[in-house]
């Protein structure tokens, strides 16, 4: 195999099958347009899963990866760096935490949150190592993480699972009073469920979380790594909420497409984990920071952040009329660049068949579970490319008998 035969068949003869990319290859991108191997175009409303929040090849990003990658790739924890330490301080600056731990991926800032949770938990009350999660929601692939994850289909095959888990209802209050007790030392929530089918919370329901976890002295783990990072046109979807957790986790967009992940916590949680109790190899690695710190100025900006809901609304105006004509949507959901389109009933279990129609007319979207269409483009995706995409749409929809 040489570069230039590179086929999307050898994806098949040398992957372990756990994926099932799209039949182009893409090559490269600017802003929110994208080229495959064959010089085809695309308009891209998936933005790499919620990450690409400055689309693809954002001068400042390029300019901030290639100067660093000039400077000084990696260190290990036996020495720290400039550029970890100024994105530490503005994402305390900027948010509730006190403390900050970096990773690598969402999965990774979540493992550290509920370690946290079990670790002062534990040192309360030997018992007070429960955990209570969600139905539907998603947070990771690491075997704990994936045990709070309340979607079976991923976590059965891999068992036995980490005990002390629960799973309570979302947006269902009465159900998490029925598991709450001082036996729990966490309660991990997505502010927005996003692999679920982007069913926000109810701000009553947070509000009653936050109560409930005061009362029992649990850590309120916000997950908020597809909804973080300007998504939902505030930095953090908490700040909308009017909920402020104990501890949260982000990633995807922290690094508009360079892996990073982070853990905020306030600091009664943060000073409890201490030297030797957790770590990773490349949390906190100075490329990941030199680029996170770019997106971070760029993307903590009113400006930026009142275009995201008007981008959304925006959306929203296209997609009603997209309905008009094509009516197969039941609902629209989500916030600003975190968009579900829920499929009628007599539509359900075909979103993976849609996104393979929008594909074959140029145009990249996401299904968020077998009934709901998702959109998460970039945060400052260009409105004539949104009705460029929706056009496309329109054209893949057309095709949808
Ligand atoms: C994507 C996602 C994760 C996992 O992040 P990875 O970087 O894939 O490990 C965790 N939680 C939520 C809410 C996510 O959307």
């Amino acid at each position: 195999m040489t570069a230039n035969t590179v086929t999307r068949q050898h994806f098949n003869q040398y992957f372990v099958p756990v994926y099932d990319p799209a039949q182009f290859i893409p090559d490269h991108g600017k802003g929110s347009r994208l080229w495959d191997t064959t010089g085809r175009e695309y308009v891209d409303f998936a933005g790499g899963i919620a990450v690409s929040a400055l689309g693809h090849a954002h001068p400042a990003m390029v300019e901030a990866l290639k100067n660093q990658a000039e400077k000084l790739w990696h260190l290990s924890n036996a020495y720290t760096n400039e550029q970890v330490i100024k994105l530490a301080k503005k994402l305390v600056d900027n948010t509730f935490a006190d403390l900050v731990f970096f990773a690598n991926s969402g999965a990774e800032a979540n493992e550290a949150a509920l370690k946290l949770a079990r670790k002062v938990g534990s040192s309360i009350n030997p018992s007070k190592t429960e955990i209570i999660s969600f139905t539907k929601s998603f947070h990771g692939r690491t075997l704990f993480t994936v045990s709070a994850g309340g979607q079976p289909k991923y976590s059965a095959a891999f068992a036995p699972l980490p005990a002390g888990i629960h799973h309570a209802t979302y947006n269902d209050i009465e159900s998490v009073k029925a598991l709450i007790n001082d036996n729990t030392c966490g309660v991990i929530i997505e502010p927005i469920q996003g692999e679920g089918g982007i069913i926000p919370a109810c701000p009553e329901f947070l509000k009653q979380l936050r109560e409930l976890c005061d009362k029992h002295n649990a850590a309120l783990i916000f997950d908020e790594v597809q909804s973080g990072m300007g998504r939902t046109g505030k930095l953090y979807e908490y700040m909308n909420t009017g909920v402020t957790p104990d501890i949260l986790t982000t990633a995807k967009s922290l690094g508009g497409g360079f892996p990073i992940g982070a853990m905020l916590a306030n600091e009664k949680y943060g000073k409890q984990l201490v030297v030797g109790d957790h770590g990773t190899t490349y949390g906190g690695n100075p490329l990941a920071c030199a680029v996170a710190n770019a997106v971070f100025d760029i993307v903590n900006d009113e400006k930026l952040l009142a275009g995201v809901i008007e981008r959304h609304e925006h959306f929203v105006k296209k997609i009603n009329e997209l309905n008009a004509t094509y009516p197969i949507f039941q609902e629209i959901r989500g916030k600003g660049m975190l968009i579900g389109c829920a499929l009628k009933p007599e539509y359900a279990g075909r979103s993976k068949e849609i996104v393979n129609l929008a594909a074959a007319e140029g145009l990249m979207c996401l299904v968020a579970g077998p009934d709901v269409i998702r959109f998460a483009p970039s945060l400052i995706i260009e409105f004539a490319d949104i009705d460029e995409g929706m056009n496309r749409l329109a054209k893949a929809l057309a095709n949808f008998k």
